[in-house]
């Protein structure tokens, strides 16, 4: 019998892949260069030449039965070296590569990661507006989403609203910064505060709660340090992606590091190996496994994104736009002047701009535009966006 659940899931796309195959039929109606789509979170920005090089290299150097043959299970254990020495230089973590998991993306770094520490019966908590797949990925595990709202005045995490939520039904606390789709950064204050949090409900339930932290953005910050949660809750399991900080999104590598201060560590990180091998994630594709191992610490020139940033909030706020400014990732959070997150992504539809709704990330009443596209686009999108002020009669 057919999985109805999945059936579901596979019939209804998300609204931001609706919109991106709409993009697509009207650049074949209209031309691509009068369509603005701003709706998915592709970067636009190429790989690094040293990526180019050693997959060149790779390809030409290594024995091809090894370099296409299985890794370990885990992942190839020089790699988790690379990854680990790299986190322990840069951010102090102290771990090994015995903490590390290779995974394809960070799609399949939180559903290993989720199915690993929750199961029916529990909640994850998660924070809105969020990343849309996090409700198909924590219910994947079993446990229900619990979800609650950052605060709209700078997102962050309303703490005693936090506090009041944990029962002893939460398996884990899932938190993404800098965040899709605000942009905006976890300060050291709040992660500080949720830290304590955690530590006395663990205390007062007698049980352990998990912070998962979803990393695909950490280096996409603009003038600003994003603070790691690992270093301030013991209990915390990174899923990371090479989609966006190396450009790298088609090629799903990534990984999961399991905090080396983990009262449980060794349980934990048995528990991910379980979650892989069941889902079937094991064994990430080799080749991207030793180009990532030989390129830790580079990313993309991050600067174009810095860019784009600038001239779409400038150009905004002065047509009268309402948006929060991003202290990091690719994407900017636009206040809807009607109130209504749909009416707006439809009324920008008729200027050709493809921006998507929050409702499906968990909260109304704003658009996401992702600005990792080319500067050309952002520039030849601007008299677009003044129209749509215009209708709505922004600067009146
Ligand atoms: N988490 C967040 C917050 C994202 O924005 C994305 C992709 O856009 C993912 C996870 C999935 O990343 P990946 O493509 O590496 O699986």
């Amino acid at each position: 019998m057919i999985n109805k659940k999945m059936q579901g899931l596979g019939e209804n796309s998300s609204v931001i892949r609706e919109l991106f195959e709409y993009g697509k039929k009207r650049k074949a109606e209209i031309g691509a260069d009068k369509v603005f789509d701003f709706s998915i979170g592709n970067p636009s920005v190429p790989c690094p030449d040293c990526v180019t090089e050693s997959i060149k290299r790779i390809v030409s150097e290594k024995d091809a039965t090894m370099l296409h043959g299985y890794t370990s299970a885990q992942g190839d254990i020089g790699v988790r070296t690379a990854i680990a020495d790299y986190m322990n230089g840069k951010y102090g973590i102290g771990c090994e590569f015995s903490d590390i998991y290779m995974t394809v993306g960070a799609a399949a770094s939180l559903t290993i990661t989720l199915s690993a520490v929750a199961q029916k019966g529990e909640e994850v908590i998660v924070f809105a507006p969020f990343f849309p797949e996090y409700k198909v990925f924590v219910e994947n595990s079993g446990a229900d989403v619990k979800i609650l709202t950052v605060d709209t005045k700078d997102f962050q995490v309303n703490i005693e609203e936090f506090e009041n939520a944990i029962t002893e039904k939460t398996a884990a606390v899932l938190v993404n910064s800098p965040n899709n789709p605000t942009g905006a950064i976890l300060t050291e204050e709040t992660l500080t505060k949720m830290a304590d949090v955690l530590r006395k409900k663990q205390q007062e339930l007698g049980k352990e709660i998990y912070l998962i932290s979803d990393e695909p953005y950490r280096e996409l910050v603009y003038g600003k340090e994003c603070p790691l949660p690992i270093n301030y809750y013991e209990n915390t399991i990174v899923c990371y992606s090479y989609s966006k900080s190396l450009s790298l999104p088609g090629e799903r590598i990534g990984y999961i590091l399991v905090s080396p201060k983990m009262k449980d560590k060794k349980a934990v990180y048995a528990a991910v190996c379980g979650a892989g091998r069941s889902l079937g994630f094991v064994c990430a594709p080799s080749l991207w496994q030793f180009v990532i191992g030989e390129n830790q610490g580079v990313t993309s020139d991050t600067s174009v994104y810095a860019e784009n940033r600038k001239l779409l909030l400038d150009a905004l706020t002065s047509f009268g736009f309402e948006a929060v400014n991003p202290d990091g990732a690719f994407y900017l959070f636009l206040k809807s002047p009607s109130g209504d997150a749909t009416e707006f992504s439809e009324r920008a539809k008729k200027q050709e701009l493809l921006i998507v709704p929050s409702d499906s990330f968990g909260m109304g009443g704003y658009v996401r535009i992702s600005y990792c596209v080319s500067r050309d686009q952002i520039v030849a999108s601007i008299p677009a966006f003044e129209k749509l002020a215009k209708d709505y009669n922004l600067k009146d």
